[in-house]
């Protein structure tokens, strides 16, 4: 039996997954942490080896690890830590943001304080060791190498962020500090068998293989099995993110749309600041699946709220005063999650079909993630506004996604 590994990093903790060639899991294993640190998510890759039943690590075929995108270490030439990593939300790089700004194009993706290209150029001036640095490597990147011992080697999921061009295959000419770079392959590709002392030290086989892996929001949408054009996944959890799959590239930075290269195809994404965190605010989640049970979802509620934390959203709406409406509110319960439950399917519509107004390939299929995606009454109701078929996506795991992008490639 030939089973395939997945490992996800996440910012608290791993998960892997072991599947079988008909993508049955067959052992899972999962670890957290309190702090960040190289040597935690090190202490923390053997950990999670160490917790999968020896018998399945025998018969380990492949691997493949995927981390928070824009994680980073800065690595000497043998692959050492020379600072600690900083990660994906660390936005200190605002202040070499000018720099950037002078040299890449307006809307590129790395034009961001948190971007990865903005953590290289913080660490050129302020890290004092910088003169030892010979890699940049993505948090999967830097834990992969550790399983198969060549350093410098990324994805171009991890890597986009970073400035790679996913369009021609390269780093355009006016990204600086090149030398530092890694290279960039496929995700899901092979990179080469494990090192001989990890597989002796952990039982694994000798020709077991490291791919190349991807970032954690990518690995949970290839989890889904999506595969074909039109088909998406919404996450329905504090927020609602969408992703399309789509013939076409589309990138508008009004609306926080970009696309990952996924193949032949693209992967859209854009993400909306209304979702499950309002539902909060109102609801317990033992009041939620009560009342969501009572709702005629086949009826269409006439309220119409734009559910907000805050004012401000970017996508479907880019407009970062944009008020929350959550008036009027009916004295009835259940009226009133309906009203919610309708606004936010509208608002999933309305952001895809902004999608395919720019050129996205037209929605056939959409998987739910998140913690809504058990709510079976918004599932009719998003039904009914989608006009496409709503399931549950089977699996929603990073570890579970990245374990499959090794068996199956892209
Ligand atoms: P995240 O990882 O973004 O914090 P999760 O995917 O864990 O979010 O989902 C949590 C959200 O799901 C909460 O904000 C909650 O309001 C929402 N949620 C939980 N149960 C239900 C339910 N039965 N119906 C609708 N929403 C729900």
């Amino acid at each position: 039996m030939h089973l395939s590994l997945g490992i996800d990093f996440g910012t608290s903790g791993a998960r892997a997954i072991a599947i079988r060639p008909d993508g049955k899991i067959e052992a899972q294993a999962a670890v957290s942490y309190t702090s960040n640190l190289a040597q935690t998510w090190l202490e923390t890759l053997w950990q999670l080896l160490r917790n999968l039943p020896e018998v399945v690590r025998n018969h380990l075929d492949r691997i493949a690890i995927n981390g928070t995108s824009s994680t980073v270490l800065l690595c000497d030439r043998a692959g050492r830590p020379i600072t600690e990593p900083l990660l994906y939300n660390d936005a200190r790089g605002v202040s070499v943001l000018e720099r950037i700004r002078a040299i890449a194009p307006a809307d590129h993706p790395v034009v961001s304080s948190t971007s990865t290209l903005a953590k290289l150029l913080w660490w050129q001036e302020n890290c004092e060791d910088f003169s030892q640095a010979r890699y940049l490597l993505h948090q999967a990147d830097w834990l992969a190498f550790q399983l198969h011992g060549q350093c410098g080697i990324s994805d171009y999921h991890n890597s986009l962020k970073l400035g790679y061009d996913v369009e021609h295959f390269n780093y355009p000419s006016w990204l600086p500090l090149q030398e530092l770079l890694p290279i960039v392959q496929e995700p899901g590709s092979a990179i080469s068998p494990i090192q001989s002392s990890i597989a002796q030290a952990f039982n694994i086989p000798a020709d077991c293989r490291i791919h190349v892996g991807t970032t954690d929001s990518i690995a949970a949408f290839i989890a889904s099995r999506a595969s074909t054009s039109g088909e998406a996944v919404t996450s329905l959890g504090s927020t609602l993110v969408l992703k399309l799959l789509s013939d076409t590239r589309i990138d508008d930075t009004r609306y926080g749309i970009y696309s990952h290269r996924f193949g032949k195809r693209w992967l859209v994404g854009g993400a909306s600041n209304t979702g499950g965190a309002v539902l909060k605010q109102f609801f317990t989640t033992e009041e939620l699946i009560e009342l969501s049970d009572r709702i005629s979802a086949s009826q269409e509620s006439p309220l119409d709220y734009y559910p907000l934390l805050k004012p401000g959203d970017r996508f479907p709406i880019n407009d970062p005063e944009l008020m929350p409406r959550l008036e009027p509110q009916p004295l009835d319960r259940v009226e009133f999650l309906h009203g919610l439950l309708e606004s936010m399917a509208r608002i999933e519509a309305q952001g895809y079909r902004l999608l395919e107004s720019f050129g996205a390939t037209p929605l056939k299929q959409v998987f739910t993630a998140g913690g809504g995606a058990k709510n079976s009454a918004w599932t009719a109701i998003r039904h009914r506004q989608l006009g496409v078929s709503v399931s549950e996506a089977v699996q929603t795991e990073a570890a579970y996604g990245t374990a499959y992008l090794a068996l199956e490639g892209i």
